[in-house]
């Protein structure tokens, strides 16, 4: 027979309930990614050019207030340079650490400038190598060695990797003589009461699951190990894999799931969490855990980096249309920063990867948006706007461009399908 485990979880967290898409890492990284001072100069020719002037922008450099949205952290410090030196005036701060968006400075900036020209999202360490490179940190100079890069961000997700990973390791599955596949699972992956640790992940026993194993004395393996459940796997989980990887699952050695354990497949929630007057946890990207940690296309740290660049920059848009900005006038550019650290130059530089523009011209609470692949297609053709102050002034360089040579994430480099390990565990 089989029973559901769901009403264990939290009603954020049920997978029937809705939760809105976010940009897929695959799609996203499709392009390569900007210099982030060469996105700025085309940035400010997009502004002069027709479309924007169609959609309603009216260009005038004197009335700029050029303003960043992005964490604290030092190594995304090249970004406030670049519209420095592109706009002549020095950026308004609208960002909070975790490169979070603050809607509450908006009633300020406006007051600054009437034209209110936004660049922001959430950053991430990138060093170049083999294989596409490596996210999630990078060189700090000053401490002479690697660290998180964004380590807010890597600090949110930290809990849960280490419940996930322990999940994957230790959810075996095989298959004895003429049997189905069975998948075992530890007691606190089924149910949550079994483990004392506040980060519960729960096996979906629905998706993953067809039901218990019923012990038979004839059979020895039917006999459930100490703390564990034995349940037949349902189809699904296998009929996603490759037919080589597949098999792996389909002899009697007990074969830990790995990063097969996909979102589908469970769910993890945060009992601890503080919620909001919704129900929803305080920090969303919770609500995305399960596809952060178990995304095949890409690296844990980017996922997140993508995930909260999505859930603020719905944050920018929810609160520039608010009535009280309707003279305003905001050209928005978001996407993920990519922070690099250049060993000749001993400083950190940027690449930008825009996820959307939105435009609110002034004198309506309306805006226009220009989707990523669009965004690409017009901005790749763009002659960038030079800036009043030299790279070389400013940034003691000339030109963005090798770093973003040295840029080769593709994500299929990051495909999670390596075969799974081979252990025997009891
Ligand atoms: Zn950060």
């Amino acid at each position: 027979m089989h029973r559901t485990n769901r009403h264990w979880l939290p009603a954020y967290c049920n997978p029937d309930s809705y939760l809105p898409k976010v940009q897929e890492t695959r799609a996203l990284f499709s392009t390569p990614p900007f210099g982030f001072w060469d996105f700025v100069g085309r940035a400010l020719t997009f502004l002069q050019g027709d479309l924007a002037k169609e959609i309603g922008f009216v260009y005038d450099l004197r009335n700029i207030l050029p303003c960043k949205w992005k964490c604290a952290d030092e190594a995304v410090f090249s970004v406030d340079l670049a519209l420095y030196a592109h706009t002549g005036r020095f950026p308004f701060d609208k960002g909070m650490i975790g490169g979070r968006f603050n809607s509450a400075s908006l009633g300020a900036a406006v007051h600054h400038g009437s034209i209110n020209l936004d660049f922001g999202g959430s950053h991430v360490g990138y060093e170049p190598g083999e294989s596409g490179g490596r996210f999630g940190r990078i060189w700090r100079p000053l401490h002479r060695g690697h660290s998180t890069d964004c380590g807010y961000l890597c600090a949110v997700i930290e809990p849960f990797r280490r419940v996930y990973e322990d999940a994957c390791n230790t959810i075996v599955a095989f298959r004895p003589p003429s049997e189905k596949v069975f998948v075992s699972v530890p007691n606190e992956y089924v149910q949550p009461s079994w483990s004392n640790n506040p980060v519960k992940l729960l096996v979906d026993t629905d998706t993953l699951t067809d039901g218990e194993v019923k012990y038979d004395p004839h059979k020895p393996y039917t006999q459930t190990p100490i703390g564990r459940t034995l349940f037949y796997l349902k189809p699904g989980l296998l009929e996603r894999l490759d037919e080589d990887e597949a098999q792996h699952f389909r002899t009697p050695q007990h074969t830990p799931m790995g990063k097969n354990l996909s979102y589908p497949f469970f769910n993890i929630f945060n009992t601890e969490s503080p919620l909001d007057e919704h129900g929803l946890p305080q920090q969303r990207l919770e609500l995305y855990m399960k596809y952060i940690l178990s995304a095949r296309n890409s690296p844990p740290e980017l996922k997140a980096a993508i995930v909260n660049t999505n859930l603020e920059y719905n944050r920018l848009t929810d609160a520039v249309r608010e009535p009280e900005f309707e003279a305003y006038s905001f050209a928005s550019f978001t996407g993920v920063f990519v922070d690099m650290y250049d060993e000749e130059g001993d400083r950190y530089r940027n690449l930008f990867q825009p996820l959307g523009v939105s435009i609110k011209p002034a004198g309506t609470t309306s805006l226009t948006e220009l989707p990523q692949h669009e965004l690409y297609e017009i901005f790749s053709g763009l002659a960038p706007t030079p800036p009043l102050r030299s790279a070389h002034d400013v940034l003691g360089l000339d030109s963005s461009k090798s770093i973003v040579e040295k840029f080769t994430f593709r994500p299929s480099y990051f495909e999670r399908r390596e075969a799974p390990r081979r252990t025997v565990t009891s």
